[in-house]
């Protein structure tokens, strides 16, 4: 089952679409009460995964989501708990956090993580994650963040939504967050993770433009916050954009990669082929509850299989999360070369 990648995203909305998308509910979307309440009482019975714990992510967040993405956190809050990353990586290394360890098949918790620095981001981050005490992973793609208004706007278009949106179809204000703006993040107490230097599509790409993808993203955030950036989420998230030499090069650099496919984490996880759910603000809470309870799981078993496939057999994989000889992005392969055409300083202009 494969979901359209900027479903959800929100994008020039206005009256008349909102009207024709309720005419084409989808299906899945009218049977998500019932699906949620078969999938809770099979629930009881014992089926699902009964330990874990499950990320959730999301895009740009326009105003008109923001009371579902808070909905949606809330209920979360109620109902599963959160973590912050600090947790999920003590738990990826074997040491869930004591109140979450007990099983609880439907209602494990949750580490909230955000792709792509849109600025819709940082105030989702002030306005609804800080009154709740939620601790999230944001996910940047340095070589965008700075860059003039037109460019960045077109860079929004062709490389994070792939070309399925034109640039004059963006929403006027839609931007990403500034370095200021990701800097406060992180003194929020988030962590800000990479996500490619450009968003590209990695199994696009080869040789010298393959590593500075990777690792010069890495490089740049550890240069900008001053501390080693250890999460990579790899562009787009499905199992097609993620290659074996891709996941050697993060693997080289960083400790954990998320992807976008769904299912549960737990100390049987590889840290470098992490489960997430892409939850849809533009449907119906149900459905959105269906997702972060796992309702979805069933769908993704192959897309599973093979993440973990192209993750092993690296190694010493699972067990170097507590590598003490990392030492960042950039650490273990010395100054890196950059392609023809490209900027040093990109993500200054
Ligand atoms: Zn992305």
């Amino acid at each position: 089952m494969t979901e359209p990648i900027i479903d959800g995203l929100g994008m020039g909305p206005d009256g008349e679409r909102e009207a024709e998308e309720n005419e084409a509910r989808p299906w899945r979307y009218r049977l998500a009460l019932p699906a949620l309440l078969a999938h809770r009482t099979a629930g009881l019975f014992g089926w699902g995964a009964a330990s874990g714990f499950r990320i959730v992510h999301f895009h740009d967040i326009p105003d008109e989501q923001t009371t579902a993405f808070t909905l949606f956190a809330e209920a979360v809050v109620q109902r599963h708990g959160t973590i912050a990353p600090q947790d999920a990586e003590a738990w990826l290394a074997g040491t869930p956090p004591d109140w979450a360890a007990a099983p609880r098949a439907g209602r494990l918790p949750c580490l909230f993580s955000f792709d792509d620095g849109f600025a819709s981001n940082y105030r989702i981050a002030r306005d609804v994650l800080a009154p709740l005490g939620i601790k999230a992973l944001f996910f940047i793609a340095p070589g965008l963040i700075g860059l003039p208004q037109d460019e960045q706007r077109e860079r929004i278009a062709w490389t994070i939504f792939d070309g399925a949106v034109a640039t004059d179809e963006l929403a006027p204000d839609l931007r990403l967050m500034t370095w200021e703006e990701i800097t406060s993040l992180k003194d929020m107490g988030h962590t800000i993770g990479a996500h490619g230097m450009l968003h590209r599509q990695l199994t696009r790409l080869a040789g010298d433009e393959l590593d500075w993808e990777i690792i010069e993203a890495g490089v740049e955030l550890t240069a900008r916050l001053g501390a080693p950036a250890a999460w990579y989420a790899y562009a787009f998230g499905d199992i097609g954009s993620i290659s074996r030499s891709a996941i050697e090069l993060i693997d080289a650099h960083y400790r954990y990669c998320r992807s976008g496919v769904r299912g549960v984490n737990d100390r049987a996880t590889a840290p470098l082929a992490l489960r997430s759910e892409d939850i849809e603000l533009s449907a119906p809470l149900a459905y959105q509850k269906l997702t972060a309870e796992g309702g979805l799981d069933g769908f993704y078993r192959e897309e599973r299989d093979h993440l973990d496939q192209v993750v092993s057999p690296l190694p010493e994989l699972p067990d170097d999360d507590d590598d003490p000889d990392w030492q960042g992005p950039g650490a273990a392969a010395g100054q890196l070369s950059q392609p023809a055409g490209k900027s040093s300083d990109s993500g200054n202009a």
